[in-house]
């Protein structure tokens, strides 16, 4: 085993000092007691450092436990001019995100049997900067397979009611989707879906071009709403684990709310772009901008955020989903044309905290959003998301108020496109721990990969 190139050795007894460190049950002064990689105590800021602990004074800079993004897509082996596991999780940990877990979609093969989720992992052993599971996917004509794959430790299963943008990973029909549904309740399994309903996209008006008004009505609140309710239906009457990906049309919230309420086992996601860029501002040709559902308007952010707050929505990822520079048609800005996908693995927790603080949410929350939702989605909950004893020491550490202005070239990920290229956001992650060891630090990874490949754990759904 490849032992990492950095300072601290796991068996270390460390203890990290700061003024602010964020809870479960809110920011406090305290000094967070390592062992093995696992907190072992939350103390009180002035707490002796134990005898032959090393000790990190972290000041007035803010730990939170490191990031949990359930929604990456590494695409790798097969598209790995697209992203890579070395890229994609140096750009996490640079980022503060210390567990991903990477979609079944877009790699050679997709995540659809036992054998491919052997291709991924060999794929991404001894490369991942950061701790990385797998979904599954349900595919037409893989029912049979997904009992194996939750066997071998992924954690759901993806499933698209419409196109993905690849072909070797077609969407369920009605038929499709109660069987593979009815499969995953005999292990209470979790299907998470892509929810954009065909026939309403279908009958959406279809323009190319450069217009980003045009390409918003191709994608309309309306399919969003009704796959929202056709999967809230279905997981009634099976009750099924349902989750909804990357939720952009406020327009579902009280039917979300409504099934919460009657004991529907369903939850939902949103995804930093829906949350900090708004359609108002897309220029016409952006195609960075470009992702499915879409950016929807100022309004309609306004409502997701109300959600948020009151707890509807359960986390907040990234969706990272990059490509070649080339396949996002910047010079014809051709929406209809361009891959959609964001990427901001290594920016969401900036970009989400610049619009928390505008709108006077706390570090606390942004927490509960980007690490303990996630990793309670995941099954996760008993090691990840959470600064308390017994968790892995997964950390990042923050500078709230400093700002720092988006270079795409200094981004980790391989291609070096996003929608936030020249913002301003606040929020520098200073430094990145996993289980005790410093990975990440001023956005420079800083060793050897030091991430493990994890499984859903056993008795975690
Ligand atoms: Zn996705």
């Amino acid at each position: 085993m490849r032992e990492p190139l950095i300072d601290q050795d796991p068996t270390d007894r460390l203890l990290l000092r700061s003024t602010r460190v964020v809870t479960p049950d809110g920011e406090r002064p305290a000094a967070v007691a390592v062992e093995g990689g696992v907190i072992t105590a939350v103390l009180r800021h002035d707490a002796p450092v134990p005898a032959g602990a090393r000790l990190t004074d972290l000041g007035d800079d803010v730990l939170l436990p490191g990031l949990v993004d359930t929604h990456v897509h590494i695409n790798d082996p097969g598209r790995t001019e697209w992203e890579g596991f070395a890229t994609a999780t140096a750009a996490a940990v640079a980022g503060g995100v210390t567990t991903v877990v990477d979609m079944p979609l877009n790699s050679i093969p997709p995540t659809t049997a036992t054998a491919h989720l052997d291709v991924k992992r060999d794929a991404a052993r001894g490369r991942v900067h950061a701790d990385t599971g797998f979904w599954g996917g349900a595919v037409p004509g893989n029912t049979a397979d997904l009992r194996p794959l939750h066997d071998a430790g992924v954690f759901g299963f993806k499933c698209f009611l419409l196109p993905s943008g690849v072909d070797e990973f077609p969407p369920l029909d009605p038929a499709g989707l109660h069987a593979a549904l009815a499969e995953l309740t005999r292990f209470d399994g979790l299907l998470i879906a892509h929810a954009e309903d065909p026939g309403i996209i279908g009958a959406a008006p279809q323009r190319s071009g450069r217009s980003y008004a045009d390409f918003l009505a191709s994608r309309p609140r309306a399919a969003e709403d009704r796959a929202v309710a056709d999967l809230i239906a279905l997981a009634r009457r099976l009750g099924a684990r349902v989750h909804i990906l990357h939720l952009s049309s406020a327009g579902a919230l009280p039917l979300l709310a409504a099934a919460r309420r009657e004991g529907v086992r369903i939850t939902v996601e949103t995804c930093p772009h829906f949350l900090t860029l708004t359609a108002e501002e897309v220029p016409d040709g952006a195609t960075e901008f470009k992702c499915c559902p879409p950016i929807r308007e100022a309004e309609n952010q306004d409502a997701l955020w109300q959600a948020l707050a009151g707890g509807l929505i359960d986390c907040v990822v990234s969706d990272h989903s990059p490509s070649t520079v080339d396949l996002k048609h910047r010079e014809t800005g051709d929406f209809a044309a361009a891959w959609g996908g964001i990427s901001s693995l290594q920016l969401g927790l900036p970009a989400v905290w610049t619009e928390a603080r505008r709108r006077g949410h706390t570090l606390a929350d942004v927490a509960r959003w980007m690490s303990a939702g996630p990793a309670r989605l995941a099954g996760l909950a008993a090691t990840k998301g959470a600064i308390a004893e017994g968790r892995d020491a997964d950390f990042a550490v923050l500078a709230p108020e400093q700002t720092f202005t988006v270079d795409p070239a200094l981004l980790r990920h391989r291609n070096p496109v996003t929608a936030y290229a020249g913002r301003t956001l606040y929020g520098v992650v200073r430094a990145t721990w996993l289980r005790g060891r410093v990975v990440a630090r001023g956005g420079a990874v800083t060793g050897e990969p030091a991430g493990r490949l994890i499984e859903r754990p056993a008795g975690g759904r």
